[in-house]
């Protein structure tokens, strides 16, 4: 006889897996919340509870697999919000001579930048582009990322936008941890519109937006919102569409000037607002006044040499909710692993470690729109999570030039375990 839950047997359904004398940091609402001699029971895909071992029923319904974790530490897989990961070429010939001093216009003049990004990516075929994203992908799981978001943004044109955007679809398919696509057409003004931003805008908002919703690719859009990027007026064009067509919004904004995108972006009810090093206080408050997200990206900071760091403080006092991601890009972030992420968030923004974690878990998932389902262990959210071989969760913003991951569960199934 089955019956539903009771006291006795707080379980919905058969129990599918049991990770038992554990160690938790559930991440719940940006904490630790920290359970000591735990255990977490999955049923299906989800986590069907989670508590001190000794809270465990005595009997468990279901055929179980059982995991002696043996007192390692379990927290939520990182959840990444903010990726460019599908790109071709290379750019560490400019990374050189940026370090033997040359100037962004010299890297430029050279062929370098982001142009040179956009000609490699346009002229690879989709299984070379599938390829190269696919070391990526693996790369971030064995480092414990179990939700990846990728932007398109290096093809510039109809054709490549779609190329990129078909690769996110089939790395979705190849690969086990959750990817969440955006477009980034607005990413910068391609050559072949130079001096004609608006008219590439217009390409945008009529041409290729509907392609990508008819094509159901994406699910939000992106802009980069910067005087050598694309003005406050002009995101504003490519949210209206892009909201008509009914994606989710949301904004590169204030990384090297205040253009008060992140204040368009927060009223016009974007999910996030990345970057934000120049942030005014007035858009901070919009920002607080909407929900929007704060994401945080050390790593470009980091690479390109900045001084001015975000607001952090303010966000503390607004609380508005600071996730961390990579940015993985090759231009001014090629970080494979949100540990170093991790660290450079501490140390050169000045977070704490429990911040951190929440950035890189329950805030990042915010970031998406996904707290329902991802970010945090607790019982109806996916069984998404990482045992790890640390003394604290602190570790893993302290640690450098290890990854100490036992195993990584996605959906209750295991998907890596290192060698
Ligand atoms: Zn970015």
């Amino acid at each position: 006889m089955t019956t539903g839950p009771d006291s006795r047997n707080p379980f919905p359904g058969n129990i599918d897996r049991l990770f038992a004398h554990c160690r938790v940091a559930t991440m719940a609402n940006g904490t630790y919340g920290i359970i000591e001699n735990a255990a977490i029971a999955v049923s299906g895909n989800k986590i069907a509870w989670i508590g001190p071992m000794n809270a465990l029923p005595d009997s468990l319904p279901g055929k179980i697999e059982m995991t002696d974790c043996n007192n390692l530490w379990i927290l939520p897989g990182f959840v990444d919000c903010h990726t460019h990961l599908i790109w071709a070429g290379s750019r560490s010939e400019e990374f050189e001579m940026r370090l033997a001093g040359a100037s962004y216009a010299d890297i430029a003049n050279a062929g370098g930048g982001i142009f040179s990004t956009v000609t490699a990516t346009r002229a690879a075929d989709e299984q070379r582009l599938f390829d190269m994203a696919s070391r990526r992908l693996s790369q971030f799981l064995s480092q414990g990322t179990t939700t990846v978001e990728i932007k398109s943004g290096y093809g510039l044109n109809l054709e490549t936008e779609l190329k990129m955007l078909a690769v996110a679809g089939r790395l979705k398919q190849a690969f086990p941890q959750h990817i969440e696509a955006t477009f980034l057409g607005a990413h910068a003004v391609p050559p072949e519109f130079s001096g004609r931003s608006d008219a590439y805008i217009q390409e945008i908002t009529q041409v290729i937006l509907p392609k990508v919703k008819t094509q159901g690719i994406a699910t939000a859009v992106d802009v980069f919102c910067e005087n050598i990027a694309f003005s406050r007026e002009q995101t504003r064009q490519v949210f209206d569409a892009a909201k008509d067509l009914g994606f989710d919004i949301k904004l590169h904004a204030e990384q090297l000037s205040d253009s008060d995108g992140t204040g368009l972006a927060a009223e016009m009810g974007a999910l996030s607002c990345d970057h934000l090093e120049y942030l005014s206080d007035d858009s901070a408050r919009k920002m607080a006044d909407h929900g929007t997200v704060a994401v945080l990206l050390p790593g470009a900071f980091h690479y390109l040499n900045e001084t001015r760091v975000p607001p952090v403080r303010l966000f503390r006092q607004l609380k508005i909710p600071m996730a961390v991601s990579t940015d993985l890009n090759p231009g001014s972030s090629p970080v494979f692993s949100m540990l170093p992420i991790l660290n450079m968030a501490c140390l050169r923004f000045g977070l704490t470690c429990e911040e951190a974690l929440a950035g890189a878990t329950f805030n990042g998932a915010a970031a998406l729109g996904m707290t329902a389902r991802k970010g945090s262990l607790t019982p109806g959210r996916d069984a998404d999570f990482v045992i790890w071989d640390v003394d604290t969760p602190a570790d893993l913003c302290y640690l450098s030039g290890i990854t100490p991951l036992k195993q990584v569960v996605i959906g209750g199934q295991t998907v890596y375990l290192p060698d």
